[in-house]
């Protein structure tokens, strides 16, 4: 390889065999310099030592040639164990011994600076060891003295590289115009001496970990200097021979723009135009691939910060809670004062041990605190036990039909229509639209929008063939308007009392008697599907008795047409190569060439004057679960959408509904949400967001479809409005191509699943069951905040007959107890509840089986006025209230209070649930699969030393996963876990566990995106799936009952052709996504130097002697 004197060692062993083999040899050559303490036996101190202490020259120069040929073979281990015997300062001392000397021997101190530079590279407290040595300034002086030689130079800038790794190293040096002289060592192009000229951009780069240092070169003006040196070497690199210069350059630049002075002295001088141009030919060339990536990042770090375009970050809607002023806490308005600028050192302890969260109290896994209230509040629930009250006398009646079952007494859905037909048709659209054909002076505010086509259709008012237009949500077909709900209201108030605390959705029949058929009614005649278990009118009815902030009287058509799976599957989308770095470059472009900018807002919730313009696509999401709250056109095809944050608050964006419209068709529009909160989405993995279209449905093809390309998820440029503590934006982009000119679409972040759409869903389940068969009771859990009633569901077998033994039977059933959607924004979970209330309600055997083995009481939304409103995580009281169960406060989380209250009940009557579980959506994980809790396997996770053997616990939490992982396709049994987090100590799951004692206590989650094991693998998840796993949860039940011999029958009933098992990959345990081929998030810095990087430079330095 190479040598610095005549006698090169050859080895391949470790230096503690060189302990032993070369003591005899290093003494010999070496005795009369022998200093070393009598105690030291090894080979290596006696080596260190003596270098320390030499004093002829070829002595020394043995030495560091034996020390460089044993550090160059091997591993760093070797390195690391000469640090670890004092190496480091044995060079430092020799390397001050002499350099001190006026005429320095380079012939000692070349290699002695080459080696100190490997050492101290690998050493972190090198910087320190420098400065106790004095050799800091001293390597800064030999620098000064060399700058004229390229190879000392480079030599000293190495070691200066290495010493900065420490703040106050780095900052001593740059005291002492250590940075000027380096950045005079940095020139213009050339193609000489281009390892001295990296070495002291590398220099240079290390010296800016430092706050100072930054400063003091921002003020100095150098950032206009490295961007100047950037572009010239870009320019005239035509070669690509000065490829790693030109990366220096850029972690230099990258290092600067630390600090804010810094970001705005980039952008002054031009540097974002400069990085757009030059990447630009990157992308052209391959061999410059390297150079994008640090490019790109630095560009999306530099792009000004942009306050969202917002009066206030705070919700759109408030609500005032009671108790409370009414003024709404913003929690956030102290600004932003944290610095950017802080050192680096103190940068990388961020990321938090897993397992510290773990809860690893035995007290707090085992012990049952007290309930949170006194004992005589309990007996209230008993009204939520139905079954156990019932008299059945309807057993022996036979037909009869029961009084307090409006199931039996509502023979068909026609006061719904009654009232839908009573409402006054004649302000539709086409009526407007025939009146401002008749005279064009007419100031019909949609006329603008509609004349222009329509002339040339020939269509005459009355004819019935409506356009997905005349659904717009402006129009009145889609209304609930006031008079609707008063009357609604009224047939309420008149419906006969029945069973108190039951749920009366009847209606009675309105004063007026229309029998004309409505446009809704020929309409749906015409198109109307036919979905199971959706019944538009009835819909209707449901959302008019729905309590929202803003007082919703619109229904977006999805939710009241109502939608099927589409046929077919739908494939995640494979992620477009460099698909964020072309997104990110047309938003850096609207800084650099603002001529095809409009930047004209055309929706916004809280102007509804606001008319948009002609030519721009019309927003609209003034209905339940809708949250756009503004829209903004950025290029002709291009918007930006602000979503609401959660009422009361100023956050958790993430959800979005909202209707478009007025679209030109087979355009690709390109849609930018700007403030989603998450850090990082399935959006990157395959996910596409969903759009109806009601031109589409008209057609008969009434489908939620996944749709979206160049779909892509990053950290952007904005910031909030006002003052709000650091938070970070992220953008989810893609690209619409509408099928139709003029169509009206939805689109949504997942299948939405409205409060309304519960209600009328419940009463058609009531009405589909026969109550000889099932016992189905909707009572009203409570109230909410909002005056919504929360439906608590009561599904099990009637007796077979009132005989006692067939009564007793049923009221020892077992209970089962499911809840969801307590998080608004996870929609997924409504429809696994889909799936699960209708499978309990139906026919099938295995539905009857365990009707007759348990009862079960569903609470499906635990969050209706988060779902109505189109919150994302909270309820009105601003808080999550699946953190909330530990001790649920009566007024602000009645839900959860009395879901709490009647789990205690159960508990204090004997009939604590088998099962618990809590149905929620997860946005950043595949494939469906339960949490639960044990505790051997938290203290076994934590490494708690408490010993687990004599710890006893029932295995029989892995039951359900274990069947489900046999019997549901989406469900991946790996990716379950059992561990009680201290940070989810307020939980369902955990509190239901602990302080009701259900060994079984669950929460189910369920993906937005689709599957990556199984038959479903590579496929995004629809609704059907969604429902399929509510089956599915039920069906895995029957390995809890305990007639196990008939359960074991019924098991065999399930249809298990789908041939899972062989499908099933044992994918292991993983958290989240592996990293995307893109980074997500930018990172602040270049890639960092490797070591064996600065170790191939320093070689070549001694090789080119
Ligand atoms: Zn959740």
């Amino acid at each position: 390889m190479f040598g610095y004197g005549r006698n090169n060692f050859t080895w391949n062993g470790t230096l503690k065999e060189l302990e032993s083999s070369y003591p005899a040899i290093c003494k010999e050559r070496h005795r009369q310099n022998m200093t070393a303490s009598p105690h030291s036996s090894g080979g290596l101190e006696v080596l260190l030592s003596t270098l320390q202490n030499a004093g002829d020259v070829e002595s020394t120069l043995n030495i560091l040639n034996v020390l460089d040929e044993l550090l160059s073979a091997g591993t760093d281990r070797r390195i690391h164990y000469m640090i670890s015997k004092g190496g480091s300062e044995a060079l430092l001392t020799a390397l001050v011994n002499t350099g001190r000397s006026f005429t320095p021997n380079y012939t000692i101190l070349l290699p002695l600076l080459h080696l100190l530079a490997k050492v101290g590279h690998r050493d972190r407290r090198i910087g320190m060891k420098a400065e106790e040595a004095g050799a800091v300034l001293l390597t800064l002086n030999l620098l000064k003295q060399n700058i004229n030689h390229a190879r000392r130079a480079a030599a000293c800038l190495w070691v200066i590289q290495v010493l900065s790794s420490s703040v106050s190293t780095a900052n001593l040096i740059g005291e002492n115009q250590g940075l000027d002289v380096i950045y005079c060592l940095i020139p213009q192009y050339t193609t000489k001496h281009l390892h001295t000229i990296k070495a002291a951009i590398h220099a240079f780069a290390a010296l800016l970990c430092t706050k100072d240092n930054v400063c003091s070169v921002v003020s100095k003006g150098y950032i206009s200097g490295l961007v100047r040196l950037y572009e010239d070497w870009h320019s005239k690199d035509t070669q690509h021979v000065a490829l790693s210069i030109c990366y220096a350059l850029l972690l230099c630049l990258h290092k600067v723009t630390h600090s804010t002075a810094g970001r705005q002295a980039f952008i002054s001088q031009g540097g974002l135009r400069v990085l757009y141009q030059t990447t630009q030919t990157c992308m052209l060339s391959k061999a410059l691939e390297s150079l994008v990536k640090p490019s790109v990042q630095l560009m999306r770090k530099c792009l000004p910060k942009t306050p969202l375009p917002l009066t206030s970050d705070q919700s759109a809607y408030t609500f005032p809670l009671p108790g409370r002023p009414h003024t709404v806490p913003d929690i956030d308005v102290t600004p932003d004062e944290s610095s950017d600028e802080s050192d680096e050192e103190a940068e990388n302890n961020k990321e938090t041990d897993y397992d510290e969260d773990l809860e690893t109290d035995l007290n707090q896994l085992r012990i049952r605190p007290d309930p949170d209230r006194p004992k005589d509040l309990l007996p209230q629930y008993s009204r939520l036990c139905p079954e156990l009250l019932h008299d059945f006398q309807e057993l022996d009646l036979s037909s009869e039909p029961e009084e307090s079952s409006p199931a039996s007494s509502s023979s068909s859905s026609d006061e719904d229509s009654v009232l839908l037909n009573s409402f006054p048709p004649r302000t539709s659209r086409w009526d407007r639209r025939s009146s401002s054909f008749s005279s064009d002076s007419s100031p019909s505010l949609s006329a603008s929008h509609s004349n222009k086509e329509r002339a040339t259709e020939g269509h005459t008012p009355g004819a019935a063939l409506l356009e997905a237009w005349d659904f717009h949500s402006h129009s009145s077909i889609l209304s609930t308007s006031p008079r609707f709900r008063t009357m609604v209201r009224k047939a309420r108030e008149e419906a006969p009392p029945g069973q108190r605390g039951d749920e009366h959705d009847d209606v009675e029949e309105g004063g007026e008697e229309s029998h004309h058929r409505t446009t809704i009614d020929r309409l749906l005649e015409r198109h109307g599907a036919c979905i199971p278990h959706h019944e538009p009118k009835l819909y209707r009815t449901a959302a008019a008795k729905t309590i929202s902030i803003p007082g919703f009287n619109i229904l977006a058509f999805p939710d009241f047409w109502g939608h099927l799976p589409p046929p077919g599957h739908e494939p995640m989308v494979p992620r477009k190569p460099n698909i964020q770095r072309q997104k990110v470059f047309e938003d850096v472009q609207r800084f650099l060439n603002t001529d095809d900018i409009i930047n004209q807002v055309v929706f916004d919730l809280e102007d509804e004057s606001l008319q948009s313009p002609s030519n721009s696509l019309r927003f609209f999401s003034k209905f339940e679960c809708g949250n756009l709250r503004k829209a903004i056109q950025v290029r002709s095809y291009e918007y930006d959408l602000i979503l609401n944050a959660d009422v009361n608050c100023s956050q958790h964006t993430q959800w979005f509904y909202f209707e478009v419209s007025n679209m030109v068709a087979d355009v690709p529009y390109r849609f930018n949400v700007i403030n989603c909160e998450k850090t990082n989405s399935q959006f990157n993995y395959g996910m596409q967001p969903v759009l109806y279209s009601v031109k589409e449905a008209l057609e008969g093809r009434p489908h939620w479809v996944r749709s979206g390309t160049e779909v892509c998820y990053f950290r952007n440029h904005f910031c909030p409005a006002r003052g709000r503590k650091r938070t970070t934006f992220y953008t989810l982009t893609f690209t619409i191509t509408f099928k139709h000119n003029e169509d009206v679409c939805y689109l949504a972040y997942h299948y939405p699943y409205t409060y309304s759409a519960l209600k009328a869903h419940l009463k058609v389940l009531q009405k589909s069951v026969d109550p000889a068969k099932v016992f189905f009771r909707q009572q009203i859990l409570c109230s909410t905040l909002a005056g919504n009633s929360c439906p608590v569901v009561t599904i099990t077998a009637c007796p077979a007959s009132r005989a006692w033994k067939d009564i007793h039977q049923l009221r020892n059933r077992p209970c089962i107890v499911l809840t969801g959607r307590v998080h608004p924004g996870e929609s997924n979970a409504s429809w696994v509840m889909k799936g699960t209330l209708e499978f309990l309600c139906s026919q099938d055997l295995v539905a009857q089986g365990l009707r007759e083995a348990f009862v079960f009481k569903l609470i499906p939304m635990l969050n209706p006025d988060g779902v109505i409103n189109g919150m994302n995580r909270c309820d009105l009281n601003s808080e999550d209230l699946n953190r909330q169960w530990s001790k649920p406060h009566p007024v602000l989380s009645p839900t959860i209070y009395h879901t709490k209250g009647f789990l205690y009940y159960l508990n204090s009557i004997g009939r604590t649930p088998q099962v618990f579980c809590d149905y929620h959506g997860h946005s950043r994980k595949k494939n469906v699969f339960l949490y639960g809790c044990s505790v051997k396997e938290t203290l076994w996770q934590s490494g708690s030393a408490v010993d687990t053997v004599r710890l006893r616990e029932d295995p029989g939490y892995r039951t359900i996963p274990k069947t489900l992982d046999r019997i549901a396709p989406a469900f991946s049994f790996n990716s379950c876990n059992y561990l009680v987090e201290k940070s989810r100590s307020a939980t369902a799951r955990v509190v239901v566990w602990r302080e009701m004692g259900v060994l079984r206590s669950y929460t189910m989650e369920s993906t937005f995106n689709g599957c990556d094991q199984g038959i479903y693998k590579g496929l995004q998840t629809g609704t059907r799936e969604l429902q399929e796993m509510g089956v599915k949860f039920c069906q895995s039940l029957l390995s809890v009952t305990k007639d196990t011999l008939y359960s074991r029958r019924l098991i065999n009933h399930i249809d298990l052709d789908h041939n899972i098992l062989d499908h099933k990959s044992h994918n292991c345990f993983e958290d989240d996504e592996p990293p995307c081929v893109e980074e997500i998030e930018y990172s602040t810095d270049c890639p960092a130097l490797k070591g064996t990087d600065l170790d191939s430079d320093v070689n070549s330095n001694m090789a080119n002697f």
